[in-house]
């Protein structure tokens, strides 16, 4: 062979059966070739096993399917670019002209981005609840046949409980599908509830590190079946080697999130003794509002602390004013994050919705990360204190 034939067909190196590698490889190829055109077009009939192009399914994305799902208690998964890509693609797979959504002023602003600015010029219609209010709910689906009801728990940033029980019974009822965005919460939570479709960003908890995007639609396989047509043509994929990130992020998932809550359990108890601090907004917490809600709801009471500053101190002078923990967008890696409420507000929202909400100037949000929990009860110290 020439050179510049060998370059473009290097030699293969077969691996034998009895010796594979601890660690899958990345299948970092956008094309799968069959040896015959006959079997190929078996695979594309879906009469046998096999991959022929990376946007349809690729075998490193397939184990990162088959791992989020078993994790969240369901059977089938659809990989995005990242959670937005996710969010879209199962609201998009979801909705048909004239449907209605119920979403919630205490979410993602961006989710409700692709309901009320995307959706809408579809004719897709919506109403916005609070999420604390379930007879408005109730009364909402009564009134609207809702296709959807599109929700968070805890809820960015204010960590507010969702009722799942309600939610879901409530939607049986009216014939709605729930959409939870269980980011937050992570994989090991909620799985037990009547829940149709999850969705998460794996750029948090899943990756871990803050160095990889992604996101996951989480359903039974009838339902994730109606949308992979979609989802393969809207092209929001997932890179190979993004999964392969991700896959092995997930190894160490466990040990992180159990230590992220220790510490965020910790940091939360210091700082609702804290003079300069006037609300403390935690799950895990015997003041939270819906402290028993969560104790049943969920496993473990996740990893953001979310608090109000007494009105002496400046929330952005605050921020500043820490050593460890840095100003930043997103959540769940490694290490501690905070962002004020001047970088959270949600500016689509009306005067009553953003009450709802509950993000003031004094709001504070902290991703809590895996450091020495003391380092970090010091760093806030001093940074209270400065203030
Ligand atoms: N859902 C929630 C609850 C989030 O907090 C985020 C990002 O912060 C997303 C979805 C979007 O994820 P991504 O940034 O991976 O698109």
């Amino acid at each position: 062979m020439k050179p510049r034939t060998r370059v473009n067909h290097p030699p293969a190196v077969k691996i034998p059966d009895d010796n594979r590698p601890l660690v899958a490889p990345i299948y970092q190829s956008v094309k799968f070739t069959f040896d015959d055109v006959a079997e190929s077009q078996r695979q594309s009939r879906g009469e046998r096993e096999g991959f022929q192009y990376s946007r349809v399914s690729n075998p490193t994305l397939r184990q990162l399917e088959l791992t989020l799902a078993e994790l969240q208690g369901r059977d089938a998964c659809l990989l995005a670019a990242s959670g937005m890509g996710a969010v879209s693609l199962a609201l998009l797979a979801l909705c048909r002209q004239g449907d209605h959504v119920v979403l919630f002023a205490e979410s993602y602003q961006p989710t409700r981005h692709v309901v009320r600015r995307v959706l809408s010029r579809y004719g897709v219609r919506h109403t916005v609840l609070s999420i604390e209010d379930g007879d408005a709910l109730e009364a909402t689906l009564a009134a609207t046949p809702t296709r959807l009801i599109v929700f968070e728990s805890p809820t960015n940033p204010v960590l507010k409980i969702a009722d799942i029980e309600g939610i879901t019974a409530a939607a049986r009822r009216h014939g709605a599908l729930t959409v939870l965005d269980n980011t937050f919460a992570g994989f090991h939570n909620h799985g037990l509830y009547d829940i149709d479709v999850f969705v998460h960003s794996l750029t948090k908890y899943a990756a871990g590190h803050g160095d990889v995007m992604g996101g996951a639609v989480i359903a039974n396989s009838e339902l994730i079946d109606t949308m992979r047509g979609d989802g393969v043509v809207l092209g929001a994929t997932l890179d190979p080697h993004s999964a392969f990130l991700i896959q092995r992020g997930l190894k160490t998932y466990f040990l992180r999130y159990e230590r992220q809550c220790e510490n965020a359990q910790q940091i939360a108890q210091f700082l609702a003794s804290h003079a300069a601090v006037a609300r403390v907004s935690y799950p895990g917490l015997p003041s939270h509002p819906q402290h028993a809600l969560a104790t049943r709801q969920m496993r473990d009471m996740g990893t953001i602390v979310t608090f109000d500053l007494d009105s002496a101190v400046s929330a952005p002078g605050f921020a500043n004013a820490l050593r460890l923990f840095a100003i930043s967008a997103s959540l769940g890696s490694t290490e501690s994050l905070v962002q004020p409420g001047q970088l959270m507000m949600p500016r689509d929202l009306d005067a009553t919705q953003r009450a709802w909400a509950g993000i003031s100037d004094a709001t504070i949000r902290l991703s809590v990360g895996i450091e020495d929990c003391d380092d970090l009860i010091d760093d806030l110290t001093q940074a209270l204190e400065v203030h």
